[in-house]
Order: C-alpha cells, then sequence, then structure tokens
C-alpha cells in the first residue's frame, strides 16, 4: 500500500476493524470484495443517498438562517488521516450533523447504535470539524427500524476513533492479516467469510476442532458458466442481459446476473460493449481453439492483493519452499488416482494399488523435483495401465473406448481425445479460480513457468484430475453419454466433434456441480467451491497463516 494510501484511512474501515480487524484488513490491504444478500440490499438502500445532490456551503458562507442537506460528500483531513463520503450532511447553517444510513435494525442496546457505527459517525463527525463545521453529534438512520440514533460526540468516543485509525495504519504498515475470529456469530453474516474461510484456517492452525467448522458460504454457485462452440455465433448485450444470435436472429438471451464465466471455441463473434460489460462484473472470457485447446482469457482489471501475488513469486523463487508445495500436489494427484482405481475396479488390482500407495508416500519425501517428476510418471504409468479396465461402456461390438495408456499431441484414441479436452477446461476454469483468488496463474511452483502456459492452474489441477477429469470419462462412458459418433479422425488422430464436445461439457458441468463431502471440514460443497477453497488455502499458506498446504483428497 502507498504510503500516502496509508495516510487517509477512510472511515467505513474502522467500522469494519471494529467489527472484525481481519475484515478491515481483508477489505482495505488486499483489496478484497464480495457481495452477498447483506450487501446488495446495503446498496440497493444507498442508491438515494449515493447520489451527489444538495449544496454544502463553506462554514464562512454559510447562513446561520438556512437549512443544509448535501448528500455523498466527499471530506478528508490529512491531520487526522481519515477520508469519508458521508451520506448526509444536515443542519443550519455551519452548524451541521453526519448521517450514515446502515441497513438493518437498531440494536437494543443502551447507547442506541452498534460500537463500530457509532466510531464511524464520530469519524465523519471530526472530519466536519476538521473542515470549520460545528458539529457536535452525528446521527446514525437504521432503515429496517426506520430508526435514528444521535451519536454525541464525546471525548471518550473521539479518543476511540482516533485509537482505532491509528491501529489500522499499524495493521497496514506491517502488512501481517489478523486472525480469524473463532466461533463467532459475526462471521455468519460477513461478506467476506468464504473468502477469509474463518473456520477453517482456524482448524488448520491448530485453533479449533473439527466438529467447530462450519460451512458459511453456499454450497453451490448460483451462476453458470456458459459455452458456445457452434461457429459464426454472435454474442452481444442488451441492458442486462446477454443475447446470442446466429445470423442475426435471436438463438437465446440470459440474465448477466446467472453468468459466472463464459467460454468460446472456435469463431464465435463478440462485441466490445459484451466484453466490457463482462470485465466491469469480474465475469472472465475464457477462448479456446476450435478443437478445445485453451488460447487464453479476458479479465477486468488485475486484481488488488498485489501482496499475494508477492509472495508468490518469492516462493516460486525459493527451491525449497517450492518443492514442500510440488510435493503436496503430486502426492495428493496419486492419492486421488489409487482411490479412482480402488473403487471402481471391478476386479482386484492389489498390486497397483499398493504401488501407488508407495509412490505416493516417496512423493511426500521426494529431494527434489526432478525426483518427483519421475514418481510422477511412474505413478501415472501404473494407473493408466489399468483405467481401460474401467470403462465399461461403448458400442456394442466397438472398439471405440479401448485405451492403451495416454497419448497427448495428438490423442491416438476416443479416449485421449476426452481426456484431453477435459484436462482444457479444468486448466481453464483453474486459472479463472486462481485469477479470482488474486494470484497470477502463469507462476507455478511444481510447473515452471512457460510463456503462456498457466503454471500455477496446473499445479492446483493435480489433485482434481482424477476427480473431475476422468471421473468425467467414466461417467460419460460407462453410463453411454457419448458413442462412436461423436469423434472424428484424422491419419492417427482422434477429436471430439461438435456434438461431442457438447455431451463433455454436459457431463463436466454435471461434476463440478455435485456436492462432496470435504475430507478436512467434514461439510457438504460443489467440486467448484472446492476449486476455490484449495486455491485460497494455498493463499493463506503464502501469507503464513497455516503451516502447510493440505491437498484435497478423497477417501
Ligand atoms: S468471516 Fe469472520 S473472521 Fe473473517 S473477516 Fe468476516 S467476521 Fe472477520
Amino acid at each position: 500500500m502507498h504510503a500516502e494510501d496509508i495516510l487517509l484511512v477512510p472511515a467505513r474501515i474502522l467500522n469494519e476493524y471494529v467489527y472484525c480487524p481481519r475484515l478491515a484488513y481483508l477489505e482495505w490491504v488486499q483489496g478484497e470484495f464480495r457481495e452477498n444478500v447483506d450487501v446488495v440490499e446495503g446498496k440497493l438502500e444507498h442508491r438515494r443517498v449515493d447520489e451527489e445532490r444538495g449544496e454544502l456551503p463553506t462554514p464562512e458562507e454559510a447562513d446561520p438562517e438556512r437549512p443544509v442537506a448535501a448528500r455523498s460528500v466527499l471530506l478528508s483531513s490529512d491531520r487526522l488521516g481519515i477520508i469519508a463520503r458521508i451520506d448526509l450532511i444536515e443542519g443550519e447553517g455551519n452548524r451541521v450533523s453526519p448521517v450514515d444510513y446502515k441497513r438493518g435494525r437498531a440494536p437494543d442496546l443502551p447507547e442506541g447504535a452498534w460500537e463500530a457505527d457509532r466510531v464511524q459517525v464520530c469519524a465523519q463527525a471530526l472530519l466536519l470539524r476538521e473542515n470549520g463545521y460545528r458539529c457536535d453529534e452525528g446521527v446514525v438512520y437504521y432503515c429496517e427500524s426506520r430508526r435514528r440514533v444521535a451519536v454525541p460526540v464525546t471525548e471518550e468516543l473521539t479518543t476511540r476513533c482516533l485509537a482505532v485509525a491509528e491501529e489500522v495504519r499499524r495493521m497496514a504498515r506491517e502488512g501481517t492479516i489478523p486472525p480469524p475470529l473463532v466461533n463467532s456469530p459475526k462471521c455468519i453474516r460477513c461478506s467476506l467469510a468464504p473468502i477469509c474461510l474463518p473456520d477453517e484456517v482456524s482448524l488448520l492452525r491448530g485453533a479449533v476442532g473439527e466438529e467447530d467448522v462450519r460451512r458459511i458460504f453456499p454450497a453451490r454457485d448460483d451462476a453458470a458458466p456458459l459455452y458456445l462452440q457452434t461457429q459464426g455465433l454472435s454474442v452481444g448485450i442488451r441492458g442486462e442481459r446477454v443475447e446470442i444470435r446466429e445470423g442475426g436472429s435471436l438463438m437465446r438471451d440470459a440474465r448477466l446476473l446467472d453468468i459466472s464465466q463464459v467460454s468460446l471455441f472456435g469463431n464465435i463473434q463478440i462485441t466490445t460493449q459484451a466484453v466490457r460489460a463482462f470485465l466491469d462484473r469480474g465475469i472472465p472470457v475464457c477462448y479456446f481453439s476450435m478443437g478445445g485447446w485453451f488460447q487464453g482469457w479476458s479479465q477486468g482489471l488485475v486484481h488488488k492483493n498485489v501482496e499475494l501475488r508477492r509472495l508468490q513469486y518469492a516462493r516460486a523463487a525459493d527451491p525449497e519452499a517450492r518443492l514442500a508445495l510440488a510435493r503436496r500436489f503430486v502426492a495428493g494427484k496419486i492419492r486421488n488416482s489409487r482411490t479412482l482405481l480402488r473403487r471402481n475396479h471391478a476386479g482386484d488390482p492389489a498390486a497397483a494399488l499398493a504401488e501407488l500407495a508407495r509412490l505416493a508416500e516417496a512423493a511426500e519425501k521426494a529431494a527434489n523435483l526432478e525426483t518427483l517428476l519421475g514418481l510422477e510418471g511412474a505413478a501415472a504409468r501404473t494407473y493408466f495401465a489399468h483405467f481401460g479396465e474401467l470403462l465399461q461402456g461403448g458400442d456394442p461390438g466397438c472398439r471405440t473406448f479401448d485405451f492403451n495408456g495416454r497419448s497427448r499431441r495428438p490423442p491416438t484414441d476416443p479416449v485421449n481425445a476426452v481426456l484431453s479436452f477435459l484436462y482444457s477446461v479444468l486448466a481453464k476454469e483453474l486459472t479463472v479460480t486462481t485469477m479470482t483468488v488474486g494470484f497470477d496463474p502463469l507462476m507455478g511452483f511444481y510447473h515452471q513457468p512457460r510463456y503462456g502456459r498457466p503454471a500455477l492452474a496446473l499445479d492446483l489441477m493435480e489433485e482434481f484430475r482424477p476427480l473431475i477429469a476422468e471421473s468425467t470419462v467414466l461417467t460419460l462412458i460407462n453410463r453411454k453419454e457419448i458413442g462412436s459418433s461423436d469423434f472424428l479422425r484424422r491419419g492417427n488422430a482422434w477429436a471430439l466433434t461438435e456434438n461431442g464436445r457438447k455431451a463433455v461439457l454436459r457431463a463436466y458441468e454435471r461434476r463440478m456441480d455435485d456436492l462432496v463431502t470435504h475430507p478436512r471440514f467434514g461439510y457438504q460443497v460443489s467440486y467448484r467451491r472446492v476449486l476455490e477453497v484449495q486455491a485460497r488455502l494455498l493463499g493463506r499458506v503464502l501469507t503464513g497463516e497455516i503451516p502447510e498446504y493440505v491437498a484435497f483428497e478423497t477417501r
């Protein structure tokens, strides 16, 4: 954070700090923001007061007889080191009061207002005084109770307000995130709970037991990804709706609100207005080749959490620290491969299971990245040697889904074509997730940075390959959701047709929406949410809040 920015603490952040110091850190230092119902309702209630209306005369020009009512006024003071946008300033002449609008009900307290609200409105009153006005009290207006609560600017409240401002500046200067509240009911209403992960972090720090972990965010996302792959489609925007057209005719439309990300395959046109609308709302647009190769993405302004990216680069430059993370990614992948084989194999591949268990153990202790690569390769050979035995579907009498090991560029059979496509889609998913969390997706710990390769997304993807991609292949083939007509052959290379890709994406999205019991936290959550939780926990490892990365391993 820039020194000048640190000087001026927003009065809103003083409120957050009193509520929870970690919340103030996440919002002000790390630039985190997330909408929940409370935030959206708060914004709606604020719409009227957020418009700059009414005049605020200078203290010298103010007519003592004339009422003052000025909305959304920005004031600051270098001496106090505070800045605030005041919802309403009312009074007469130069004797005025700040009014702060709060959604929700007035508390049943002798003071009539929450301490956090009193501190915030006191800061606003002090700013008015600093700017030459006379101000003896502020007002907090609780919209739900429709109650005005007068807050006298006492010496005691002023001292508390200035002390909080100093604590906030110290917290930002030191750059250490405060620990989460433990078992606090405040977290349940906190919009940043899915980012903060208070109970999860407390568990991994050893501050609480497994029974104390609550899932205080929705198990699934309400918004869904939009995939478009019919060549020649165009994407435009009308108001708050996305319109998809073919040759000028409207094929489909959807509310922006219901879209979490957009994936475009091949030659799909998109208007500048649509790209801007997606960027404004933080909806990433991902671009794939016609064949499903993930080529890149558009995003809005880079996430404000510079601190996280600085720590990411430092960790990537430290060979020991990189290795510690890489071991976890690879061991997680091997264990999850083993679980998939154990659960789905009709026979008894005991030797392969024992070998995979041994390789996972060895990966946890690998002396360097080269050894780890060797162990990963050996595990993949063992696992894929048996993967074909898990496939029971296919067209009768047809050998479409015979599988003799992994082949990449190009895939030399239909199963490999589906695997490659799914890995590409999953890499896109984790690229978007790591960006959302504030990472640079191109800088990895296990995968080496290479031009355009989302190395960090590939790192985090390791433990999820069996759980999401390979598990989706089993569903598609064993439930006969895909057949030989869904593939094209060109020489030795196999690829999915457009219909084939549609079938794969449908099965993939179902898998991402599946609820799974988190092995460490015990709650049910969708795979898509699990990806974000893992990425956020990786971030907490980098900030030193939790000692080590714990891979997501199913039992
Ligand atoms: S979830 Fe709880 S600990 Fe985390 S920022 Fe919000 S109130 Fe603070």
